[in-house]
């Protein structure tokens, strides 16, 4: 059944992935479009790798790794394994599945298709029927300034260090140069809701909103963000870490905080409702709901109730 609206969800990885595919589940393919984040892609081993872009076609192409989140499912690594026996860069994992994309992508990239076309085949391949767009089709680069003084490049510090250092600011280089897909931006002007997935704000979320022609464009919209993290903690990953390191104590308030100039909504889990007061004192609408999402179904049962919230709002 149609739902009615259209929305565009904003997505990074892991977090951005599952809420993602609950939307895919709720929604028909001309009601939802997802735009992710491409701050965290990388060359290796002269490969063109779009971690984020690769984890959100894989989930909802039914093809994810259920476990970890990214990658494939059913993967093997000999690829990997050789690569470390002659004494390769091996502190990027890629499975021989994996690899086939990063292969084909590059191959495209190097005849002249842009990331956006070869997105929307790679995901007709996979029987993917929701538009999924790359933020950008030129590269932009997330950086992590750490206060011990280097600059890590994203995956660097993600993967190669695990995310221990302590970071002083992020900064995302060739910003200014960014190309929006076209038909991204329509999805975006089309839209009557902007939904920020549970993803990380700082280096999933920012990233696609300082492109300055997709933040013009989503300041005019209604915006509903819903919480990465419960209870304080991030399920995974460096967001709770970054708003310590960066000055503020990490919580879904802290979240809504960041986003404040922007949101409209904000969903966090029950858990924290006791922080509903203060959000709605700076004029967010504010809903508890369970966020935490194991599985297929609570990704969906999650999507329901926030598709009837925003119903609720028009
Ligand atoms: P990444 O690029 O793979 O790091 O993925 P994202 O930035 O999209 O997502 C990372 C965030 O997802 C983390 O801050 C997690 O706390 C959050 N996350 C992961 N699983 C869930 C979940 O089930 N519910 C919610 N609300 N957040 C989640
Ligand atoms: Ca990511």
């Amino acid at each position: 059944m149609k739902y009615g609206k259209k929305i565009v969800a904003l997505a990074g990885g892991v977090g951005g992935a599952k809420l993602a595919d609950g939307l895919a589940q709720c929604l028909e393919p001309d009601e939802l479009a997802i735009i992710v984040n491409t701050g965290d892609d990388l060359e290796h081993l002269g490969l063109s790798i779009s971690p984020d872009l690769d984890t959100v076609c894989y989930t909802l192409a039914g093809l994810a790794n259920p476990d970890s989140g990214w990658g494939r499912d059913q993967e093997s690594w000999r690829t990997l394994e050789e690569i470390k026996k002659l004494q390769g860069p091996d502190w990027f994992a890629i499975g021989d599945l994996d690899l086939a994309t990063h292969l084909e992508r590059t191959r495209r990239l190097r005849e002249g298709q842009t990331l956006s076309e070869i997105t929307a085949h790679f995901c007709r391949r996979w029987g993917i029927h929701v538009p999924i767009f790359p933020m950008s089709d030129t590269p932009v680069r997330t950086y992590v300034h750490c206060q011990d003084g280097r600059c890590l490049a994203f995956q660097e510090y993600f993967v190669k260090y695990h995310f221990e250092p302590q970071i002083r600011s992020i900064e995302f280089e060739n910003m200014k140069n960014a190309v929006v897909p076209e038909k991204a931006l329509t999805a975006l002007k089309n839209a009557d809701f902007v939904l920020f997935c549970p993803s990380n704000p700082f280096v999933s979320i920012d990233p696609i909103i300082q492109i300055e022609a997709i933040g013009s464009i989503i300041a005019q919209k209604k915006v509903i963000a819903v919480s990465p993290l419960i209870g304080g903690e991030a399920l995974k990953g460096p967001a709770a870490k970054m708003f310590h390191e960066l000055g503020m104590k990490p919580g879904s308030s802290a979240v809504a905080d960041h986003y404040r100039a922007i949101l409209d909504l904000f969903v966090l889990d029950h858990k924290d409702e006791a922080q509903i007061a203060l959000i709605e004192g700076w004029g967010i609408i504010c809903k508890a709901l369970d966020i935490f999402m194991p599985d297929r179904l609570a990704r969906k049962r999650l999507a329901g109730q926030i598709l009837k919230i925003l119903d609720e709002q028009t």
